[in-house]
Order: structure tokens, then C-alpha cells, then sequence
């Protein structure tokens, strides 16, 4: 039996360089993008962030990668 619905991924908090995962984080949507904070005041910070925005999310992007390529696949 897969369960696709309930899947937790990993995701990692620009702010505070946190590993969480997507069951608990806040997401937030800016300039089309989703963003994950472990807390508020993470949040609050990304959002008061210049437009350095974009390059933020490709780092996060290669460090989730990262975390599912090391995590071993579920059964
Ligand atoms: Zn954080």
C-alpha cells in the first residue's frame, strides 16, 4: 500500500537553517513561491527579507534535494 496523500517531506527554514517537515511548517506564499519556517518569527523575518528571495529558494531547493536523495525511500 503507497500512501502519496500524506507524504512528509523534508524542508529546510532560510531563516534559521532548520531541517523540518512539510506536515508541521508554516507555508507562506511570496512572489509566486512557497515558503516553509519552523515558527512566526522565522516567518516574520523572511517576509521583512530584500528580493534576495529567488536565490534563497534555489538553495533550498538543492538542499531538499539533497535530503531526499539521503533519506531512504519508504515502503
Ligand atoms: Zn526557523
Amino acid at each position: 500500500m503507497s500512501t502519496v496523500e500524506n507524504k512528509i517531506l523534508p524542508v529546510v527554514d532560510p531563516i534559521c537553517g532548520m531541517i523540518i517537515d512539510n506536515s508541521w511548517a508554516i507555508s507562506t506564499t511570496k512572489d509566486r513561491q512557497t515558503h516553509d519556517s519552523c515558527s512566526f518569527s522565522c516567518r516574520d523575518k523572511f517576509f521583512k527579507l530584500p528580493q534576495k528571495i529567488n536565490e534563497l529558494h534555489e538553495k533550498i531547493r538543492e538542499l531538499e534535494a539533497q535530503l531526499k536523495r539521503e533519506s531512504p525511500e519508504p515502503r
